[in-house]
């Protein structure tokens, strides 16, 4: 209805515009929202497609002309917001199927810009990417598996043991542990550690006497592997 209205709207300005063809009136005209838009948001200029902005519910009554929307002085609509924010509600009404995954490997998931999107998409009136938000649903979109394992690696202290390869950090924990070691009656070297080693001679040494055991220091190595996984199914709208 709207639309009709608007149309036979455009006509009558059509043939008074014919009647004052010659003269420089044709200003007079309402002018209508060009179908491209220059939006100056908070001192910032975005070009896009007056289409582009009828997803997000804040524009309609400006692009159906029920508001008006005061145009700066270089023709751009002003519109009073972060223009940081806005190039996220922009980049999403261009693209409507898909949504933001701001998550990086090093830092997790962005939270503070999630929550100021949230705020963007409760303003600016686009209810799908507002519940989108708030039901975390991008928590979804990454999964961490971690697999642990523990080494013996002696009495040196491991270096270039951390490593970093595609999706995967592989973190090393050295722990200082101690443990019991056989000591041969004679003190022979070779026979530390290894009781079935000593001969006649380290048996007779020790008389019948009960074993030795010393504590020995040795490093144990936890290897931590978490492997990151993103299925950018949970960022998919299903248009
Ligand atoms: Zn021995």
């Amino acid at each position: 209805m709207a639309h009709q209205e608007e149309q036979g709207g455009a006509d009558l300005d059509l043939s008074s515009l014919q009647l004052n063809s010659a003269g420089p009136s044709n200003t007079i005209l309402d002018d209508p929202i060009p179908s491209i838009i220059t939006l100056n948001v908070g001192g910032r200029h975005f070009r896009t497609y007056k289409s582009t902005l009828q997803d997000a519910g804040y524009f309609a009554p400006y692009l159906e002309g029920r508001w008006e929307w005061p145009k700066e002085k270089d023709g751009s609509f002003f519109c009073d917001a972060d223009p940081d924010i806005f190039a996220h509600v922009l980049r999403y009404l261009r693209r409507p199927s898909g949504y933001p995954l701001f998550w990086t490997k090093a830092n997790g998931f962005d939270y503070d810009l999630y929550h100021r999107l949230e705020g963007a998409a409760i303003d600016f009136q686009i209810k799908d990417l507002e519940n989108w938000i708030k039901n975390k649903t991008y928590l979804k979109a990454i999964t961490m598996e971690a697999t642990t394992s523990a080494r013996k690696v002696g009495t040196y202290w491991p270096k270039g043991e951390v490593k970093q390869s595609g999706d995967v950090n592989i973190d090393c924990i050295v722990v200082p542990r101690t443990e019991k070691v056989y000591v041969c009656p004679r003190d022979m070297p070779a026979h530390r550690g290894r009781p079935e080693g000593c001969s006649h001679a380290c048996h007779k040494v020790r008389n019948g006497g009960p074993h030795r055991y010393e504590d020995q220091a040795y490093n144990e190595v936890s290897t931590i592997c978490k492997a990151y996984f993103v299925d950018k199914k949970w960022c998919m709208r299903e248009l």
